[in-house]
Formats: structure tokens, C-alpha cells, sequence
């Protein structure tokens, strides 16, 4: 970045993602033969050809390939837009891997990134900067909440924000809607984000709101006080009239658990009311992280914490111990396996792990009926809050687990529905006008997988391994997964709100 002055440069960042005038020749046509179509609508899989000329898809029907087509079979597979991740952690990892293989792999043809309140930043490495062809898929951006406070709080962020600093902050989020970002993102359970009043978000909401954005939120709380947050979320969407996005919505503690119902009741009946909300949701009942974020107050010595701790993500038994440096032999036992081949309390033995330098744990807190409940709703999205080298399965696993686990295995979902909510559901949230369908004249992001083996590989121990059945991966017309490895080809194009299907 050699200028930062007069421009916002979470956005110059992206832009320099921008293909310039590209001296490539245009892909060949290419038709797909007797697949499935899962046209992204919800609709019933019909059988037929798609053919795609010029980064577009040229026709949907029994058209025969024309003579030139590349011609790619489909028999037994199901060919579908291409899948958008609406809430996806892939800015940073962009910049060492245009590839983005771990995405592609999984079917992600638009990575939206600037989720939880957190955009790229200025300084940081640019993916792509300076070469043609930038990266294999798409990339959309939303402003970062607690980007921009710290931007203009600096190290003073611990405070409500005065009224000049608010106003700062809403230039900031105009700057960014008019150079093309999507919406307000925020992440309120954060350190900076966290000190934001609900006043301060509604006041930067209405600028995204005049610019046709969203306001997409990682809630305050999503434990014991998650009702308060999904209220304060709707509140926020009445207040600045803007649709409201609840990311990764879940009820992550043992309090909250099992209330599914009430919590989509609370939403359908604020959509009733006219507020436009939406959700989205990762296929996964369990987080990692380090063991000591277990105890939200920080006294992880202290036993009575450590006691709650345990109890609100069900027990001890609930907590994984994946990696712990002083004792590899509690690896991948739980903590109350450990304290009791150890004759000691799973409240000791935390107090000890801790002391024995932490540990990295996987730990399941968030109940299948839950789960289930969210993904039946229509308004909710698959979105993998993944993205390159997350060391979380989700990172390389989500949409073929939904596909292979929750619709083929669990029969939760309908083929046609799962596609429909990571895809035109998405477009729509974002105004992709032409994009996340099939359809004649829709820009030709496909996706190519089988139904029969389509699955996630990733696993806590191991979150990198890619996802197995999808076979391949177009991005504008252009072939970016082949079933094995991503190829040559950076079609990526960073979207924009300010055009008409996101293309500059
Ligand atoms: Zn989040």
C-alpha cells in the first residue's frame, strides 16, 4: 500500500485483488452432459445439458454440445451453482495461497470475507497484488466493525465511543459501501467490538442500510444470555431498517440448549413484524480452541469457575484434549477420562492441565436438535466460518458435510433445498443479481460433485485434509478444481455491491 490517504484501505486491499485487462484468450465453451441440475432454486433436480460460453452459462436443456465444446460427462452427478460462503475467514490466508485449495475444493466458488467485525487489514500482504489473474474464486467483502473503531479509537477502544468518534466511524462505513463492500459486519462477543453500544451499531447500520447493505452479526452472547443477543440483533435491524444477517446462530451452553424452537420463534415473529432477518449456520456441534477460553471470567485456577466452566458445555466429558505438550498420552482422551484414570477431579486435573502449560481442546457444545432445527428453517444458509488453514474441520469440510452427512446420511435436508441455502439464498442476502442459479445468462460458477460420495475428510486432529466427490470447479467459465488439485487458472474476480451481478 504506498498511499493510504483519502482512501479506505480495507477496500484498496481487496481491489488490488482486481483482475486487470486480462491478455488471456477466453476459456472454451464447455458443456456438461446428462447431470443432475440442481438449478440453486430449491427446485427438483431435472436432467439436462449446460452449456457455458464466455464466462456465462450459454443455455440449460437437451441442447447438444457444439462443435469446439469441451464436453464434460455428468452422468451420476449433480451439477450446481457454485456454492457462496457467506461467512468466510479466508482474507488472510488469500495472501499465501491464491489457490485457495482448501475452498475450491469443497465447491466455494465466492468467498464473502470481513465477517465478525473484522476486515483485512491495510498492512497485511496483499493476495494477488500485482498479478493478472488473482485467485481462484470470487471474493466479497463486508467493513469491519471493530475494524474501523479501532481504526479510529486507536488502544483507547475499552470505553463507549463519543459521538465525533461514532461520526468517524460512519464515514468510514460510507467510504466502504461506496467502494463496493456489502454491509456492516460485527463481532460483539470480541474484545473491540464488544464495547460497542447498541446505539453506536444502529447509527453505522443506517449508513450501510443507504447504501442497500446488511448488517451481519457474530452476536453478543450465543451461551446463557443469547436471547438478549438475538434480541439486541433484531433491535438493531428495526432501528436502522436494514436486513439483519445472525452468523453461525447456534445455542452453545447447556442453558440454552435444546431452545431451539423459542429462538426461531423470536426471529419469525420479528420477520413478521417487517424486520428482514436471516441466519446462517456451520454443520458442526463442536468448537476448538485453547482450554482456558472455557472459563469466560479468567480465574482458571480458581475451582468454583473452573466448576461452572465444565458444567455450562455439558461436563468434562464434552471436552477433548487434542494437543498438551506436558503429557501427549491425554491426547485425544477427554478430561474426564483423564481425571479418572488419574483418581482425580475433572476440576483438579483442568486446574493442573493449565498449570502444565494449557492444552488445545475440541469441545462439543451445541446439541444435534438444535443443529437440526436452524437448517430446516428457509432463512437459514450454510456458511462454514472456515476458510483457509482454520484449524477447525470446518475450514475444509462444510459444504460436502452438508451434503454427504446432513442431507445423503441424515436425510435432515432435501438435495435441492441444502443447494438452494448455499447458494441462492447467499446471492440473494447479497444482491448477486446472476449469480447462485442455473440459468441462461447466470455467470457460469459451477460446481460439478457427485451425491453418492460427497463428504468432508477434515477432522479435529486433522482439519486440513480436503473433502472427497466434488469433482470440479468453474469460476466465470474457467476450471479451477479438477477433482484432485486446483489448476492454473485465478478467474477470481472481487465482487462489488455497487454493480449490477457484483462484476467491476
Ligand atoms: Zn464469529
Amino acid at each position: 500500500m504506498t498511499s493510504r490517504i483519502g482512501s479506505f484501505p480495507v477496500l484498496v486491499a481487496l481491489a488490488l485483488l482486481a483482475p486487470g485487462i486480462s491478455a488471456q484468450p477466453p476459456a472454451r465453451a464447455v458443456t456438461i452432459v446428462g447431470a443432475d441440475v440442481a438449478d440453486g432454486t430449491g427446485a427438483a433436480l431435472r436432467r439436462a445439458n449446460v452449456r457455458v460460453a464466455g464466462g456465462r452459462i450459454a443455455s440449460v436443456g437437451n441442447a447438444a454440445p457444439e462443435n469446439g465444446d469441451t464436453v464434460v460427462d455428468g452422468a451420476g452427478l449433480v451439477v450446481a451453482p457454485g456454492f457462496i460462503d457467506i461467512h468466510n475467514h479466508s482474507a488472510e490466508g488469500l495472501a499465501g495461497e491464491t489457490a485457495a485449495t482448501s475452498q475450491i475444493a469443497q465447491g466455494i466458488t465466492t468467498l464473502v470475507v470481513g465477517p465478525d467485525g473484522g476486515s483485512p487489514w491495510p498492512d497485511r500482504r496483499v493476495p494477488g497484488r500485482g498479478r493478472r489473474n488473482p485467485a481462484t474464486a470470487n471474493v466479497a467483502t463486508f467493513v469491519g466493525h471493530a475494524t474501523i473503531r479501532r481504526q479510529v479509537m486507536g488502544d483507547d477502544f475499552k470505553r463507549v465511543a463519543r459521538p465525533d468518534e461514532v461520526a468517524k466511524m460512519a464515514a468510514l462505513v460510507e467510504q466502504g459501501m461506496r467502494e463496493g463492500a456489502f454491509g456492516l459486519s460485527s463481532g460483539l462477543e470480541y474484545e473491540v467490538g464488544g464495547y460497542g453500544e447498541t446505539s453506536e451499531l444502529v447509527e453505522l447500520s443506517k449508513v450501510a442500510a443507504r447504501h442497500g447493505g446488511i448488517y451481519m452479526s457474530h452476536i453478543r452472547d450465543e451461551a446463557d444470555k443469547s436471547f438478549e443477543a438475538l434480541r439486541e440483533a433484531v433491535a438493531i435491524g428495526e432501528r436502522a431498517r436494514i436486513p439483519v444477517q445472525i452468523s453461525h446462530i447456534k445455542l452453545g451452553t447447556v442453558g440454552v440448549w435444546h431452545k431451539a424452537a423459542e429462538a426461531i420463534a423470536l426471529i419469525e415473529s420479528a420477520q413478521k413484524r417487517g424486520v428482514d432477518v436471516t441466519a446462517d449456520e456451520y454443520p458442526y456441534n463442536a468448537w476448538s480452541s485453547t482450554i482456558t477460553v472455557l472459563v469466560p471470567d479468567k480465574r482458571y485456577d480458581y475451582p468454583p469457575s473452573v466448576e461452572r466452566a465444565l458444567a455450562d458445555v455439558g461436563g468434562a466429558g464434552n471436552v477433548l484434549i487434542v494437543r498438551h505438550a506436558a503429557h501427549p498420552e491425554y491426547e485425544f482422551k477427554t478430561l474426564e477420562a483423564i481425571a479418572r484414570d488419574r483418581k482425580t477431579t475433572a476440576v483438579e486435573q483442568f486446574i493442573q492441565i493449565v498449570k502444565d502449560g494449557g492444552a488445545g481442546v475440541v469441545c462439543t457444545s451445541m446439541v444435534d436438535d438444535d443443529m437440526k432445527a436452524f437448517y430446516e428453517r428457509p432463512w437459514v444458509m450454510v456458511a462454514s466460518d472456515g476458510g483457509i488453514g482454520v484449524r477447525h474441520p470446518r475450514g475444509a469440510g462444510t459444504f460436502p458435510r452438508v451434503l454427504g452427512k446432513y442431507v445423503r446420511e441424515e436425510r435432515w435436508l432435501a438435495l435441492p433445498e441444502a443447494i438452494r441455502k448455499m447458494t441462492s439464498v447467499p446471492a440473494d442476502r447479497l444482491k448477486l443479481a446472476g449469480r447462485g442459479r442455473i440459468a441462461a445468462g447466470a455467470v457460469a460458477d459451477l460446481v460439478l460433485f457427485n451425491p453418492k460420495t460427497v463428504i468432508d475428510r477434515s477432522t479435529f486432529s486433522d482439519p486440513g485434509i480436503l473433502a472427497t466427490g466434488i469433482e470440479k470447479v468453474w469460476v466465470g467459465g474457467e476450471l479451477v478444481w479438477d477433482g484432485v488439485k486446483a489448476l492454473d487458472a485465478r478467474p477470481g474476480q472481487v465482487l462489488s455491491s455497487t454493480s449490477r451481478d457484483g462484476q467491476r
